[in-house]
């Protein structure tokens, strides 16, 4: 894992993505909306990975989209080097993109199986010809193979030549063609295999240190996310539930939510198992179309009171592990965060 420097390359702040419901055939109106992300905000650190995690259905792959200004936020900013991309266009908005690659969930559907692996590698060149001189882009997209793992004499040959794990890799490959600060991953590996899933892990971290790239690496999969990250978000239902290092979130949870995430999480040792203390959530997720009121966890929620419907928590650091001994001091989104380990070292 990369060491984590104090200085944001990237800050969120309050980001809103609604998405209108409307009826009627000619004349549409607006009867709602469907609240994907609802004032969200963090930061993610130069050479670091900030893993974000959540149920399917959370608002991760919007906020992943949003970075990408694959949408258009409803409202808040985006800000890399402290310039808000979101009011950004033309060639300003172009030169930040180039800095902002993503590596997308699945390999399988994400290459383009009518090209060949040099001209999908190869194609942000097109987009930023600045980037490779044309007659060096043969010989750089055969650098981008090598780097990967991938042999360089691969480059005319076609995706479904390939297995899932190289296939990841070839999209890892095309990430870093720009050369870019910043790779989003969206559940780069949550298609593959188990054994595969490690070896792009270990690609991930190596490359990382290599090129000084920080990640923002979205999944479902806790314990992956673990493994890659210096930080980790806990996302639901549109918010930001929890938000700390790798050690606050998985050894010292405070929000109820995260607790029972890693109450579900497998564990390896049968002994560890048998003290880990299970939380059985009750009810389904809430449509994001009509939230309910005050915390959006409420409604699963053991610890709810009367507080929680009036009242939405703020992400901060919770008012009795404030000036307390121990090492909890990270950011939740509840009334009454308390620190509760669920799963044993
Ligand atoms: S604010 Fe209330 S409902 Fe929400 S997580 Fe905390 S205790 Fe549960």
């Amino acid at each position: 894992m990369a060491e984590t420097a104090r200085e944001p390359i990237l800050e969120v702040r309050h980001l809103v993505k609604h998405f209108p419901l409307t009826r009627g055939v000619l004349f549409k109106r607006q009867v709602g909306a469907v609240k994907a992300v609802d004032d969200i905000s963090f930061e993610l650190f130069r050479g670091e990975t900030l893993g974000i995690v959540g149920e399917s259905g959370c608002g991760k792959s919007t906020v992943a989209k949003l970075l990408m200004n694959l949408e258009q936020p409803t409202s808040g900013e985006i800000l890399y080097k402290g310039e808000d991309i979101t009011k950004l266009s033309g060639r300003a908005l172009k030169a930040v993109r180039r800095n902002i690659q993503m590596v997308f969930q699945d390999p399988y559907t994400s290459l383009n199986p009518r090209m060949t692996v040099g001209d999908i590698i190869g194609e942000p060149f097109e987009i930023h010809p600045e980037a490779a001189p044309k007659g060096d882009r043969r010989a750089k997209v055969r650098e981008l193979l090598d780097v990967v793992g991938l042999n360089p004499e691969y480059i005319n040959r076609y995706p479904h030549q390939f297995s899932g794990g190289q296939r990841q890799r070839i999209g890892i490959a095309r990430g870093l063609a720009l050369n870019p600060e910043i790779i989003i991953c969206d559940e780069p590996v949550s298609a593959l295999d188990v054994s595969v899933q490690a070896q792009v892990i270990n690609l991930m971290e190596r490359l990382q240190d290599e090129f000084e790239l920080s990640y923002l690496f979205i999944a479902h999969d806790l314990s992956i996310v673990r493994h890659i990250s210096d930080r980790v978000g806990v996302m639901y239902l549109g918010r930001m539930a929890e938000i700390g290092t790798d050690r606050e979130i998985y050894e010292h949870p405070t929000h109820p939510y995260t607790q029972a995430l890693l109450s579900a999480v497998p564990v390896p040792d049968p002994e560890a198992r048998d003290r880990r203390e299970r939380i059985i959530l009750h009810g389904d997720v809430p449509s994001p179309a009509n939230p309910p009121s005050g915390c959006r966890f409420r409604t699963r929620c053991w610890k709810a009171e009367q507080r929680c419907a009036d009242e939405t928590p703020l992400l901060a650091v919770p008012e009795v592990l404030r000036d307390a001994e121990g090492p909890v001091r990270h950011p939740s989104a509840c009334h009454f965060a308390e620190e509760r380990t669920v799963v044993p070292a």
